[in-house]
């Protein structure tokens, strides 16, 4: 048997990092990665066959848990009828009408393969509908790994801004421009300033790649008056709030709380290919229309809409509209932070956690930081030891600065199971 070591080591070799994408490879918790050989309900198994219950689900996708039977079956009675055609298919046209159906802020969708691909095809279409250039994105939010989404902020707002990345022209990144999530005051200064050229403004509105943060209620209700009055659209990026925190993502959340809210646009990725390669973006049907072969905006995928991914969505997002479903899972994540701040503060550690559905955050931090500044300000070398106290109780989650995600099959004993590992790891 090889060991994870064993693996890692080999891999090393072969791939780049040993990883095929870089959040795997254990860099910011350090220690090696486990190399997963199989999913079972809420568990995990890795290559030397020890068990973990899983609070990563593939970063956010695996919301009924691995092997769901119903899933299962969709899937290799797809497989059996054909992989892929390059032609249309009625089932992507259920999904597409599923997806409409629970997300009514959208008339049309697209679906493509990655989320990265949805943002990048969403900022183009918003660039080709508004015949606008600039946009604003926000420090902190991750929107996949295309070339001007990987910037940071420039130096004051009168600049846009850097790549992050090597290899990112600093041309391409001249129309991005980064702002502090949840500063009201500065994106009122930013659309004074550039408001009438701005194509859109693409948010996560609950961003779970800082762990866990909201969109203030002041913050969302603003943004959506400035994009409204200036003709810029407001794209909101759920690729992981997307039938995670709601049946209705994270729009119906803030249509709840703020009356008449809707983006213009929207992404969807994770949960909506239950673990397959599906991703998706949609708006009204005005502003689909301006994609190619109805318009002049141009976006195309040989895999796009597959046949097999498009059989997991499907049942994946029959399953999560049943009776009750997000009520219990929502009852699971809540019974499961709450049990963690309690075990917190019995240890006197600082400690604020968030939840939305099945989807939660934590910070060894007393308060819940607003910005991207304050959660970077979190103790990083703490953080780690949690970490890996929880890893050797085989409860794998995730960097601080990931969300973590409960799945229909957590049940009440390994909730009880994680708090009790936590009592240990905390103290
Ligand atoms: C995961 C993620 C993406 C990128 O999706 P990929 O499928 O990894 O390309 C984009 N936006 C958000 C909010 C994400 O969480």
């Amino acid at each position: 048997m090889s060991t994870n070591q064993d693996l890692f080591e080999r891999s090393q070799r072969v791939i780049p990092g040993g990883v095929n994408s870089p959040v795997r490879a254990f860099r910011a918790v350090g220690g090696t990665p486990r190399f997963i050989k199989k999913g079972e309900g809420a568990y995990i198994i890795d290559a030397e066959g020890k068990r973990y219950i899983d609070y990563i689900g593939s970063w956010g996708p695996m919301i009924l848990g691995h092997g769901h039977p119903a899933v299962l079956e969709a899937v290799l009675s797809a497989a059996r009828e054909g992989f892929s055609f390059g032609a249309p298919t009625e089932r992507e046209l259920e999904l597409a009408e599923e997806i409409l159906k629970l997300v009514p802020s959208m008339e049309q969708v697209r679906l493509v393969s990655s989320g990265t691909e949805a943002t990048m095809s969403a900022i183009r279409l918003a660039r080709g509908a508004t015949g606008r250039s600039k946009f604003i994105k926000f420090e902190g939010c991750y929107h996949g790994h295309t070339d001007a989404l990987l910037v940071k902020a420039g130096s004051g707002l009168a600049t846009f801004g850097n790549p992050t990345s090597a290899g990112v022209p600093a041309e391409v990144a001249q129309h991005t421009l980064v702002l502090e999530y949840n500063n009201v005051a500065q994106l009122e200064e930013a659309f004074a300033l550039h408001g009438k050229e701005l194509a859109c403004v693409i948010i996560e509105p609950i961003a779970g790649n800082m762990n866990f943060v909201r969109a203030s209620l002041p913050f969302m209700t603003k943004l959506r008056e400035l994009c409204t009055q200036y003709g810029a659209l407001l794209v909101f990026d759920e690729v992981m709030t997307g039938f995670r925190v709601a049946l209705g993502s994270a729009q119906a959340h803030y249509a709840q709380l703020i009356p008449g809210f809707k983006p213009d646009m929207s992404v969807f990725g994770k949960v909506i290919g239950g673990g397959m390669p599906l991703a998706a973006f949609g708006a009204s049907r005005d502003i689909m229309a301006h994609l190619a072969p109805l318009g002049g905006v141009y976006q195309a995928g040989t895999l796009s809409g597959n046949p097999v991914a498009t059989a997991c969505g499907l049942a994946t997002l029959r399953e999560i509209q049943k009776p009750g479903f997000f009520e219990a899972l929502s009852a699971k994540t809540q019974k499961l932070v709450a049990g963690l701040k309690a075990v917190a503060d019995a240890n006197g550690v600082p400690f604020s956690v968030d939840s939305q559905g099945g989807m939660f955050g934590f910070f060894l931090m007393p308060e819940l930081p607003q910005n991207y500044t304050t959660v970077m300000t979190t103790d990083k070398e703490r953080f780690n030891r949690f970490f890996h106290g929880m890893l050797d109780a085989r409860l794998p989650g995730t960097g601080a600065v990931r969300s973590r995600f409960v799945s229909a099959a957590h049940s009440d004993a390994h909730i009880e199971t994680t708090l009790a590992a936590a009592r240990v790891a905390l103290r």
